[in-house]
């Protein structure tokens, strides 16, 4: 090992002398090679399936083409979701990179897309949040898809909100259809015109802010759009 391996090292175990980190799963002090979970929590994790029924959303879609998700947002999930946006803990988003890799191998057609776009935050939010855990989200597709030969671009700001919206998951279904309504904003039509695009968030909840914003970018002259979500939460 020469010297500039080892100085980060040393760095890293003097930064956690100081700062111990935690697991994020379970509150364990985390071993210097442990990166946001402990290694028993992230064997829990590495065991976790799939969303049975092929991954596959299936809701009836009217401007939306496709629909998938990796997790169901519950349990272990839930709670590194929570944190990486709530306690912004933006490093937890690479825990899941493996898992991203492997659905994308399994799903091939997902690499067939144009264009990458992350779903937007309201400006309010992405203000308080710093940043978005989709479009992080989505550099990291864009990576996995790659590492895959195909090389789809993420425009970060491809797709934005006009005005704040109250949470989703507060609302009711109709409430939901109307809390969205009008509410994306293309910022240059010629790049989505003809394209087909991949949206990527974080949670997919009913379905509402796909349709929106697929409707957005139709009128735009999209070709298609999909959405891939990390999560997908059950309502009760
Ligand atoms: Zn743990």
């Amino acid at each position: 090992m020469n010297f500039h391996e080892t100085l980060p090292r040393y760095g890293e175990a003097l930064l956690r002398l100081f700062y111990p980190s935690r697991c994020a799963a379970c509150e364990k002090l985390l071993e210097l090679e442990e990166r946001g979970i402990c290694a028993v929590c992230l064997e829990g994790f590495q065991k976790l399936k799939f969303l049975p029924s092929e991954e596959r959303i299936r809701v009836p879609l009217t401007h939306g083409e496709e629909a998938w998700a990796l997790f169901r947002y519950e349990g272990l999930i839930k709670d590194l979701v929570h944190q990486i946006k709530f306690d912004r803990r933006r490093d937890l988003l690479e825990i899941f990179s493996g898992a991203l890799s492997l659905f994308l191998e399994r799903r091939p057609g997902l690499g067939r897309y144009d264009l990458i776009l992350p779903v937007p935050l309201d400006p309010r939010r992405q203000w308080q949040r710093e940043f978005n855990q989709s479009a992080l989200l989505a550099q990291r597709v864009r990576k996995c898809l790659l590492l895959r030969g195909r090389d789809l671009p993420v425009k970060e700001r491809g797709l934005t909100k006009r005005r704040s919206t109250p949470p989703q998951s507060l609302l009711g279904r109709e409430a939901r259809k109307l809390n969205l309504d009008q509410t994306f904003r293309v910022s240059s039509r010629a790049r989505v015109r003809s394209k087909s695009i991949l949206l990527v968030d974080d949670i997919f909840t009913t379905g509402a802010t796909l349709e929106e914003a697929a409707k957005t970018l139709k009128a735009q002259g999209a070709s298609r759009v999909g959405c891939l979500a990390l999560t997908r939460a059950l309502l009760h």
